[in-house]
C-alpha cells in the first residue's frame, strides 16, 4: 500500500512538473509555495483530534494559522491518490455545487453524478443533514464534496460569536457524526459576509460564477439555459438540491456538459488541479486557467 501510494506519489509529481498554470484567475493572491493543509490533509488532521470539537472561542487562532502544517513540503498529491474518476488536469472542468440541502430529491442527483463518473460539491445545512444520514454518507462515500452551510440557513452577519460557531460547529460534528468528514469549504447563506465574519469562520469561503437562480424560476428550462449561455472552463455553479427543477435540470445539464468536454469535479479538485491553495479567511467565485 505503502509502495503504491509512493508510485503514485511520484507519478504526480512528475507529471506536475509538466503540467503549468501560466495564469490562474481565482480572484485570490495567487502563492502557489503555500503549505497549507487542503481538504484531506484536513480530515485527517481532525481525525487525529476529534475529541476536539468545538472552536475555542476564547483563544481563537487567526485564519491563517488554523490551516498552517510545516509537515507538509510538497504541493499535495491527494487529486491523484483519490483521482477514483481519471480527472485529466488538462481537460476544461466545471464544479456544480448545490446548496441547502439534502432534501428528498438529493439521492437522485447523486445517482445522477455516479452514473455520469461525476462529483459535485454540497453545501449542506446541519438541519437537513439530520433528517437524510444515509444521503450524507452517500456524498463522502460517491466522491463528491461536502461544505458547510450553517444549521439552519442563519443569515451569519446578524449573529452574535457564541450564535455563529453554534451554527458552524454543530453542523460540522454533525456530519463528521455521520459520515467521518469534517466540512473543509463554507458557503455563508445569502452569500452574506464582512470581513470579520470570514476570518471568524476559518474555513475557505466558496461563492460562485454561475448563478442559476433556480430558487426563482424553478424552471428547468430557465436553469439550464443560463448554464449553457454562460459555462466556461473553470466556473463554479449554484443551484439547489431543495427543487425538483433542479433536479430535472441536473438530469440535462450533468450529460451534455459532459458531452460538450467538460468533467464535473468537486471543488478540492477543481482548485487541485488549478494549484489553488483553498485558504481560510478568502473567498473563491470560479478558477479559470
Ligand atoms: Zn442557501
Amino acid at each position: 500500500m505503502a509502495n503504491r501510494a509512493l508510485v503514485i506519489s511520484l507519478s504526480l509529481i512528475m507529471q506536475i512538473s509538466i503540467y503549468t498554470v501560466q495564469d490562474v484567475d481565482a480572484n485570490i493572491n495567487n502563492d502557489t509555495a503555500d503549505y497549507s493543509m487542503n481538504e484531506h490533509e484536513y480530515n485527517e488532521n481532525y481525525d487525529q483530534h476529534s475529541d476536539i470539537l468545538e472552536f475555542d472561542t476564547e483563544n481563537l487562532i487567526t485564519a491563517d494559522e488554523s490551516f498552517q502544517n510545516p509537515e507538509i513540503e510538497t504541493i499535495n498529491t491527494d487529486i491523484k491518490q483519490e483521482n477514483k474518476r481519471g480527472i485529466d488536469l488538462d481537460k476544461p472542468m466545471i464544479a456544480l455545487t448545490y446548496d441547502d440541502g439534502p432534501s428528498k430529491y438529493t439521492q437522485e442527483i447523486l445517482d445522477l453524478l455516479k452514473e455520469n463518473n461525476s462529483a459535485a460539491t454540497f453545501f449542506v445545512l446541519g438541519s437537513q443533514a439530520s433528517k437524510y444520514e444515509e444521503t450524507i454518507k452517500q456524498m463522502i462515500e460517491d466522491g463528491n464534496q461536502i461544505g458547510n452551510h450553517s444549521y439552519d440557513h442563519k443569515r451569519l452577519t446578524s449573529l452574535n460569536d457564541e450564535e455563529l460557531y453554534d451554527q458552524i460547529n454543530r453542523t460540522d460534528n454533525l456530519i463528521y457524526e455521520i459520515a467521518l468528514y469534517k466540512p473543509f469549504v463554507m458557503r455563508p447563506p445569502y452569500g452574506s459576509t464582512t470581513e470579520a465574519l470570514i476570518d471568524k469562520l476559518q474555513k475557505p469561503i466558496i461563492n460562485w460564477s454561475i448563478d442559476t437562480r433556480d430558487w426563482e424560476s424553478r424552471n428547468a428550462e430557465a436553469i439550464t439555459e443560463i448554464i449553457f449561455e454562460n459555462v466556461k472552463d473553470g466556473d463554479i455553479i449554484l443551484m439547489h438540491d431543495l427543487y425538483e427543477s433542479s433536479l430535472e435540470a441536473s438530469k440535462i445539464v450533468i450529460p451534455e456538459l459532459i458531452n460538450r468536454g467538460y468533467q464535473l469535479v468537486t471543488i478540492s479538485e477543481l482548485s487541485e488541479s488549478r494549484k489553488v491553495i483553498l485558504r481560510a479567511g478568502q473567498t473563491y467565485y470560479k478558477m479559470y486557467k
